[in-house]
């Protein structure tokens, strides 16, 4: 059931880790539309098409779009993904090509989805890119095929945007009985949002997004999100841009998989010796994946940003 596919999860050697020690990755990059999005993008417009909606919206130019326009495609909906003047090219035609109608309007996130909210009709349904309980429900069946592999992770590396994935992975990990399992929740310098708000005690709004990891550029995480610190083991860490791409170009030569530097924050974290996920012995890295970047767009910033 379901519009994502079952991903793989594969034990790697390609990163640090002491002897006898285990990294898997959960190959979400795999999923058709690029990224993990589709399984809780995917659950929510299969709800929604239940309940009678007749056209699905979204105002994400990024992988929330594209899991939303494939979505739509899939259940042979109407999808209208409304996208700022700043969205690539790239973006676009990805859009496009899943059939989506595009529309250009503003000049900010913040623009485009308020016209998407505008034209909203009684039978469309809205698609949010992270804060969204149908959304975690999507996402935590990544960590149930986890379980069903005979994998039982004790560590959980993940990037975090909204929270959205994060908010999945604990529901995930909780349907477990996995409640002590600590999560490694990782952004980049200028866009952590989350990493912020939990060194200041309350949810913080970012007031620009300075990163290239735009798929982490939630200027404030969800309220939902920022409370599961409080009841499971999570830690925030930050890293460079730099480190994000690097991590991306050597995933690419290790796996030969193209990933965004929002995945590659996660990476990065799983790349580092002696880092904090050197005292664990069955890691679990959510390869999140991201289709908006291209191998020239990475090398590009890795020559910049070296
Ligand atoms: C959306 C996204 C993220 C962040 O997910 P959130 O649910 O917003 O925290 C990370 N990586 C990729 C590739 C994404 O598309």
């Amino acid at each position: 059931m379901g519009l994502h596919i079952v991903t793989p999860l594969l034990a790697s050697t390609a990163f640090p880790a002491r002897p006898g020690a285990r990294v898997w990755l959960k190959m979400e990059a795999l999923q058709p539309s690029g990224s993990f999005k589709l399984r809780g993008i995917g659950h929510a417009c299969e709800v929604h098409a239940a309940r009678g909606a007749r056209r699905i919206v979204a105002s994400s130019g990024g992988n929330a779009g594209l899991a939303a326009a494939y979505a739509g495609r899939r259940l042979g909906l109407p999808t209208l993904v409304v996208v700022p003047e700043t969205t690539s090219a790239r973006a676009r035609s990805l859009l496009a090509r899943e059939g989506a109608e595009v529309r250009v309007h503003g000049l900010s996130f913040q623009e485009a989805n308020a016209h998407a909210h505008g034209v909203l009709g009684a039978q469309d349904a809205f698609v949010h890119p992270f804060d969204d309980p149908l959304l975690w429900e999507g996402h935590a069946g990544m960590i149930d095929e986890v379980a069903q592999a005979g994998v039982r992770p004790d560590a959980v590396v993940l990037a975090v945007g909204g929270g959205g994935l994060l908010s999945g992975v604990v529901a995930g990990l909780r349907r477990q009985g996995w409640n002590a399992v600590p999560v490694f929740a990782v952004e980049t310098v200028g866009a952590d949002s989350y990493a912020q708000s939990l060194a200041a005690g309350e949810r913080i709004e970012l007031p620009a997004i300075a990163s290239i990891a735009t798929s982490l550029g939630a200027r404030k995480v969800s309220e939902h999100a920022f409370g599961l610190a409080r009841t499971h083991p999570v830690t925030p860490f930050v890293v460079g841009d730099g480190e994000a791409v690097a991590a991306c170009l050597r995933f690419m030569d290790d796996h030969r998989v193209v990933v965004e530097p929002a995945c590659g924050a996660a990476l990065a974290l799983a790349y580092r010796q002696d880092g904090p996920l050197a005292a664990f012995s069955n890691v679990l890295v959510i390869v999140c994946g991201g289709a908006t970047a291209t191998v020239a767009q990475l090398q590009a910033w890795d020559a910049q940003l070296r």
